[in-house]
């Protein structure tokens, strides 16, 4: 581990990227540094890069979903997982930290995803408080983060790969309850949907019909295990609709994921999903503005169910951990495309906004 340890700073929203020194922390009891061996760019960078998200302390190091060694440790570590951490040790942990577990979204609620005092690296976590992101050489493990060896059948690149929008997708095939031989449409054809149309496969699903764009997606997504994959740039909205119907004995599908983030999406899902279906929204992390719907006609008439699913918990983790270990067959390592060192996520950034690339991979040693 070198020191100084170099890392990549957002300071502001729409500031240039730029490159900062740490020393090495200081340890206390129960903490580790990790050697970082790859992050990644997400949507939520992207969003936060143009000030998109609300209460997000600039400056930051972004990068919430990383993986790496364990350099140094003070004190023993127990992972999540079960296991004796130690040094040398290949680890990834889980992004949000210190949910309180006492309040009432934690406790009555059963919702800690929207606990008040949830923090998460690379996101809430201030780069003036040390090294909190994934964009950068090393990360501080701080006493209580929940980590996991990563277990030796997975590649550093199926995780980073699938990385946090595999672990959205997880928690949204929860709130999904999909059943056996169930229809699936997934809106969107990034991170968090492409993981979506594998696992909704695993989860039981007949049919995947994807909608997203551009058609390098589109082909990832078939191989991801999507049956159809329309094109949304190509088509038009009945054109869609048609499709969706001749699929599903004309009646629309039995579950409708939305992971596209669009305001337009959400009439259409629910158009999508048929007579008594269940519509999951996982994708509007930032606020797309209104939607235009007819709630007579969309929902009440329908019997629909809609659901909203944010961010994810330690099971999510844990359980995309498991996937990984036992569905090599599964090319998560193909949505993340392309490997750019701390000095080029300007560039990152800007190919991750114009879809040239499902997700830009940080390699913080290139
Ligand atoms: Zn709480
Ligand atoms: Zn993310």
């Amino acid at each position: 581990m070198s020191d100084p340890i170099l890392a990549a700073v957002m300071r502001a929203p729409r500031q240039p990227i730029e490159l900062r020194e740490y020393p090495r922390p200081d340890l206390p009891p129960g903490s580790a540094l990790l050697r970082t061996a790859l992050s990644e760019v997400c949507g939520t960078d992207v969003h936060l890069w143009h000030g998109r998200l609300s209460g997000v302390p600039y400056p930051i190091i972004p990068g919430h979903v990383s993986a790496g060694t364990v350099a140094a440790q003070r004190g023993s570590i127990v992972g999540i997982d079960g296991s004796d951490i130690r040094e040398g040790d290949r680890v990834v942990f889980f992004d949000v930290h210190r949910t309180c577990g006492r309040c009432r979204a934690c406790t009555v609620h059963r919702t800690p995803t929207r606990c008040a005092s949830r923090r998460v690296y690379g996101i809430t976590d201030s780069a003036t408080e040390g090294l909190f992101g994934g964009w950068a050489q090393a990360i501080f493990l701080e006493p209580g983060v929940a980590v996991a060896r990563l277990p030796d059948a997975v590649s550093l690149d199926d995780y980073i790969g699938g990385g946090c929008g595999l672990l959205t997708s997880v928690h949204m095939i929860e709130r999904a309850e999909i059943r056996l031989g169930d229809s699936v449409v997934v809106q969107g054809t990034g991170a968090v949907g492409l993981s979506a149309i594998a696992l909704a496969k695993l989860a039981g699903a007949s049919r995947v019909i994807a909608i997203g764009a551009p058609q390098s997606r589109l082909a990832l997504a078939a191989d991801m295990g999507a049956d159809t994959a329309l094109d949304v740039t190509r088509t038009t909205l009945d054109e869609r609709r048609q499709a969706v119907l001749d699929a599903t004995y004309g009646e629309g599908a039995d579950i409708v994921l939305e992971a596209a983030g669009a305001a337009a999406a959400v009439p259409e899902g629910l158009d999508l999903a048929r007579v008594g279906g269940r519509y999951v929204i996982a994708g509007h992390y930032t606020d797309a503005g209104p939607a235009a719907i007819n709630v007579h006609q969309q929902i009440n008439r329908k019997h629909l169910e809609i659901r909203g699913c944010w961010g994810s918990e330690p099971r999510h983790f844990l359980r995309t951990l498991t996937i990984l270990a036992t569905r090599p067959d599964i090319p998560f390592r193909r949505i993340g495309a392309r490997r750019y060192g701390l000095g080029e996520l300007n560039a990152a950034l800007a190919d991750a906004e114009a879809l040239r690339i499902p997700k830009a991979l940080v390699d913080p040693w290139a």
